[in-house]
């Protein structure tokens, strides 16, 4: 077959073999099955689109655990689906329906291991959560800037498996950049300690840079290095509308002039998009009075000389904007609270969408410069595929990267639209991101969702490299099968 694991007999008896193996490593309170435990939080994807059925839950305490976990598996052929804070979008970290697949939980590998001051770093365990490290940061006066509306539940192992991106890639880069050193337990059971934090090493191939992002399908990260810088002595956020896609990357271009590498945020939204978080969060406040302009704009300046420098600088950049017409109205938030609620209207479009009904999203990027042309283009192209469809479209245009989401018309039934559309939807706007230069997967990564997608749009040369990683890395599919790589796609085990 295939894959191996999948053939391992007798997959449905509560008490097989796997499970007793597992509970010899992490003790058996920390085997979880549905014959002791609901397992919803582990087998459901963040959206609730879809309930996968876990063999079991193992939740182990440290990297020793977790690297004898992975052998047992490997001795009873179970595949392992490895999950942080199952945030991730494209079902990468959830089981399939098989019922064979035994979710590697790192939820307990949480502690921070060291901060060193002067080489500006950070060492975490992978299940530690995103804000607990930003806090670690934090408490010593530095700032690790990476931050996504996910932060509160998505864990370091998993922004690095999915090499997340967040508001300041802009200036820091995505969770690539910021990884200085990986602990990673390979297919096989081993460990890797690659935990340094130099700024620079060219002993060799850079392992490092090939488990992140790899969704979880070479190896299980178990701590990281992370790079901090220090905290800035002033950040501001502003708000502008703005009356067209075209005007918010000329403003993106003023703000880059007038800021330079200060500028660490800048968030695109649509119309449609801050209605929706008006009518599903009705109490949030207002920032500005032109509410329905065509789109609006988030900045965010980080700024080393203090607020007032700060202020005049972002003020001037927005004057600037006002007076050039790619702005229509803008605002500086006075207070930290106010630029909070700022960024909180921003994080809660996820959060309206998701109370509308279903919806198709596309995380996709282009080149800056393309952004305008392609949205023109594919509003008129899904109009016309689907009349009504509406189109909620925001995201870090500054990364040149849009969140193009498409909800059913309005009153119509969201899930009778999304089967009679979604593939041809998805077909539409892929097609026409590549004819554009783009990418069909920004920052959520692959994972399920877009497997058998990918092989259409990913150039040949690269699908047969990663291809080839995938089978010396993990010849026997016991990581993620079937995510990043199709079943159909993958090579066979030896
Ligand atoms: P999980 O969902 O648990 O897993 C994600 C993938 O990583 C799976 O394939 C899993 O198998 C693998 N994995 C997890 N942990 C490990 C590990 N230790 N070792 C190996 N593989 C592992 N993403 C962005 O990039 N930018 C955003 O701005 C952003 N905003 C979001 C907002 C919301 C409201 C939500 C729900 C999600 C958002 N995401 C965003 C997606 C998601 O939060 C990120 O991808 C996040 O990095 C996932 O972390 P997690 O711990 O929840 O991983």
């Amino acid at each position: 077959t295939m894959h191996t694991p999948m053939s391992a007999p007798n997959v449905t008896a509560p008490d097989d073999a796997v499970l007793d193996a597992l509970r010899a490593v992490v003790g058996p309170e920390h085997v979880l099955t549905t014959a002791t435990h609901d397992l919803t939080a582990w087998e459901q994807d963040w959206r609730r689109r879809h309930r996968g059925r876990a063999r079991a839950v193992v939740r182990p305490a440290d990297t020793a655990q977790v690297a004898a976990v992975v052998r047992a598996c490997a001795a009873h052929g179970a595949p392992i689906v490895p999950q942080g804070g199952n945030t991730g979008l494209v079902l990468g970290g959830v089981p399939d329906a098989s019922g064979t697949e035994v979710v590697l939980s790192l939820q307990r590998l949480q502690r921070i291991r060291a901060l060193d001051r002067d080489n500006l770093t950070l060492t975490v365990e992978a299940g530690c959560v995103l804000q607990a490290a930003q806090q670690a940061a934090a408490d010593a006066g530095l700032w690790l800037p990476l931050s996504l509306a996910s932060e509160g539940s998505c864990t370091v192992g998993g922004v690095l498996a999915t090499n997340a991106g967040g508001t300041q890639v802009l200036r820091f880069g995505n969770a690539r950049d910021l990884c200085l050193g990986l602990e990673v337990v390979t297919a096989d059971g081993r460990v890797w300690d690659g935990l340094r934090g130099l700024r620079k090493d060219n002993t060799g191939y850079d392992l490092r840079h090939l488990f992140i992002g790899s969704e979880g399908t070479l190896g299980v990260i178990t701590a990281a290095v992370l790079k901090l810088v220090p905290q800035p002595a002033a950040q501001l956020t502003a708000w502008a509308a703005v009356p067209s896609l075209a005007a918010a990357v000329a403003l993106l271009g003023v703000a880059q002039r007038h800021l330079g590498p200060g500028l660490t945020g800048f968030e695109v939204m649509n119309r449609l998009a801050l209605q929706l978080v008006r009518r599903h969060f009705p109490a949030l406040p207002q920032p500005l009075t032109e509410q329905d302009a065509p789109y609006a704009v988030l900045l965010e300046l980080s700024d080393p000389e203090g607020e007032t420098h700060a202020r005049a600088q972002l003020e001037a950049s927005l004057t600037h904007a006002l007076q050039e017409g790619c702005a229509l109205d803008a605002v500086v938030a006075s207070s930290v609270a106010q630029a909070r609620t700022l960024w909180h209207i921003r994080e809660c479009i996820p959060l309206a969408q998701a109370e509308e009904g279903l919806n198709i999203k596309h995380d996709i990027s282009l080149p800056v410069s393309r952004i305008p042309a392609f949205c023109a283009q594919a509003e008129v192209e899904l109009q016309r595929h689907a009349p009504g469809a509406r189109l909620v479209n925001f995201g870090h245009l500054g990364d040149g990267n849009l969140h193009f989401n498409v909800q059913c018309p309005e009153g119509a039934d969201a899930a009778a639209f999304l089967r009679a559309h979604e593939a041809a939807i998805n077909t539409l706007v892929y097609d026409l991101v590549r004819a554009h230069g783009g990418s069909i997967s920004a920052e959520h990564g692959i994972g399920r969702l877009k497997a058998a997608t990918l092989p259409r749009y990913q150039d040949p040369v690269a699908l047969a490299l990663m291809r080839a990683i995938k089978q010396a890395l993990d010849p026997h599919h016991r990581l993620n099968p079937g995510r990043v790589l199709a079943d159909g796609q993958a090579p066979t085990a030896p």
